[in-house]
């Protein structure tokens, strides 16, 4: 007999459902069969169910199996029909397997009524003799009327089974439920006391700037209780300090979803106090991610500022004497160099500056040539006119001595009426050109009281055994051949006979 796999599925589904299969006798059952026994006047009667591929009695009267093979079993023939099966004689019957199992057991009556549960058929209610029988039609209906109650018994068990889960299912749903709301609340209560206890002034707010959360480090801050702050704007509460935008700006741009983080904004408080803050505030979201509000934590950095404006002004005064003191540095230096009369160079800053020029000429092989000039009868002027008027002289001989000469030469004054001129760059006849020059612009000059002039002696740098000393001494022989040879004229080194020239300190003006 061949049933289709669904079938056999759905029955097997239904009956697993029941949770009935292999479960002792039960009187409800019992009766049952006793009833059909006694309907059909049968010694024998069972309700058999089928389970995969054996027949189960679940309540069994006269018979000695608990179960049988579905193939083996009349039953079968009830499934496949799917109605009443009624043999009056089995003995009359042709041999087929599902009867064969009853017929060698000398059963000669049968007849089965399908049992239905979950809207399938899902066994039989049967009842077997040894003997012939005819059942009239009515006793025929009692047989499937009490099927009918047995299929009522199962899809009653069946529903109670299924309301047992479902209970059991929300139980454990429940209990779920509960577990689930012990965590929220502890979270909930680890949290409050985290943001309570936090060091830091902290609130959250919802997105109209209701304040939702003040914690403790918030009232100390503002002084105002949580009571006092909770329910109330924002601004009713820290004021919409204008010198700053953390609330007017800040605060909005973390409503539309941006993290705000180490704001520094200055406010006034409501004892009048001003007060710097570090803020920090992040959007809070709802489930579906919309901003709903924010958690805003403020630190009060105002003694970190007024140190640092503190710091700030030491520093600008620091910088500022610094300043002055590079200025006075450098005044200095200038004074340290320069003659207070002409306002030339001095001495100490021409024997540096020849220092450094002998060296650069040397090592880029330049000439360097030196003029020493002195103006003649000085002394004479000096006691003629009177001293300042000398010193008139002294300021003017520096300024022409300053015009006329090139820019890359230094100017200085030597000492008394003495003067030098450093000029790089320039051999034996540039300087002997340049020193006609000078000699000529001071002798044409007009602003002194009666006409004046300078000797002049020029030395160049040539051999390498040429050092300061030497070219200062040789420049000073010439300035002596000019004042010897009748001054007012220029003399250079190269055009005296050195032979009979001592290098010794001259002393021509005596
Ligand atoms: P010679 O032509 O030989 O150089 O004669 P001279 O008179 O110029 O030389 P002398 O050495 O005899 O005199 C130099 C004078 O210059 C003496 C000194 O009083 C004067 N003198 C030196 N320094 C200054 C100064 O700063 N101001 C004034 N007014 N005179 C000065
Ligand atoms: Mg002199
Ligand atoms: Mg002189």
């Amino acid at each position: 007999m061949d049933f289709s796999h669904q079938e056999n599925e759905d029955r097997s589904q239904a009956i697993r459902e029941c949770e009935i299969l292999d479960t002792p006798a039960e009187p409800e059952f019992d009766d049952v069969t006793q009833v059909a026994a006694a309907v059909c006047g049968t010694s024998r009667a069972a309700i058999g169910l089928a389970e995969s591929d054996r027949i189960w009695f679940k309540s069994k009267l006269g018979i000695p199996f608990s179960e049988v093979p579905r193939s083996a079993s009349a039953c079968n023939l009830v499934l496949a029909g799917q109605e009443t099966l009624v043999i009056t004689d089995l003995a009359q019957e042709d041999h087929r397997p599902e009867l064969s199992f009853l017929q060698q057991r000398g059963i000669r009556f049968y007849a089965g009524a399908p049992v239905r549960c979950g809207g399938h058929i899902v066994g039989t209610l049967c009842v077997l003799d040894t003997d012939p029988r005819f059942l009239t039609p009515a006793i025929v209906a009692a047989l499937d009327a009490l099927a009918r109650q047995v299929g009522a018994l199962l899809d009653t068990r069946r529903a109670n089974r299924k309301l047992l889960e479902s209970e059991r299912m929300l139980a454990s749903a429940l209990s779920a439920a509960e577990l689930a709301r012990e965590h929220a609340g502890l979270s909930a209560r680890r949290l409050e006391t985290l943001f309570g206890r936090l060091p830091v002034a902290s609130f959250t707010c919802d997105s109209e700037l209701t304040i939702f959360e003040w914690n403790r480090a918030a009232e100390r801050l503002w002084n105002r209780g949580a009571y006092e702050a909770i329910m109330r704007p924002v601004p009713d509460v820290l004021g919409w300090p204008t010198e700053n935008g953390f609330l007017r700006d800040g605060l909005m741009r973390v409503l539309k979803g941006e993290n705000i983080e180490n704001y520094e904004w200055k406010t006034t408080m409501a004892d009048g106090t001003h007060r710097w803050l570090i803020s920090s505030a992040f959007p809070l979201q709802s489930s579906r991610g919309d901003v709903v509000g924010a958690v805003c934590t403020c630190a009060d950095i105002t003694s970190t500022k007024e140190n640092e404006e503190q710091l700030q002004e030491y520093s600008t005064a620091l910088e500022l004497q610094k300043a002055e003191l590079n200025e006075a540095n450098i005044r200095l230096q200038a004074l340290a160099t320069t003659d207070g009369l002409t306002g030339l160079r001095n001495h100490r800053f021409f024997q540096e500056f020849l220092a450094a020029a002998v060296e650069q000429a040397r090592r880029y092989k330049h000439p360097l040539s030196l003029i020493v000039l002195d103006v003649d009868q000085f002394k004479r002027y000096n006691d003629t006119f009177g001293h300042p008027a000398g010193d008139a002289v002294l300021v003017s001989v520096g300024e022409v001595l300053t015009k006329s000469a090139r820019g890359s030469d230094l100017v200085a004054r030597y000492g008394g009426e003495e003067f030098v001129v450093v000029l790089p760059e320039t051999g034996v006849e540039g300087a002997k050109r340049a020193a006609e020059r000078l000699r000529e612009a001071i002798e044409s000059h007009s602003g002194f009281l009666c006409p004046l002039t300078a000797s002049f002696g020029v030395s160049t740098l040539e051999l390498n055994e040429d050092d300061r000393e030497h070219l200062i001494q040789c420049a000073d022989r010439a300035l002596y051949s000019s004042k010897s040879r009748g001054r007012n004229r220029v003399s250079h080194w190269k055009d005296l006979d050195v032979v009979t020239m001592d290098l010794e300190p001259h002393n021509y003006s005596v």
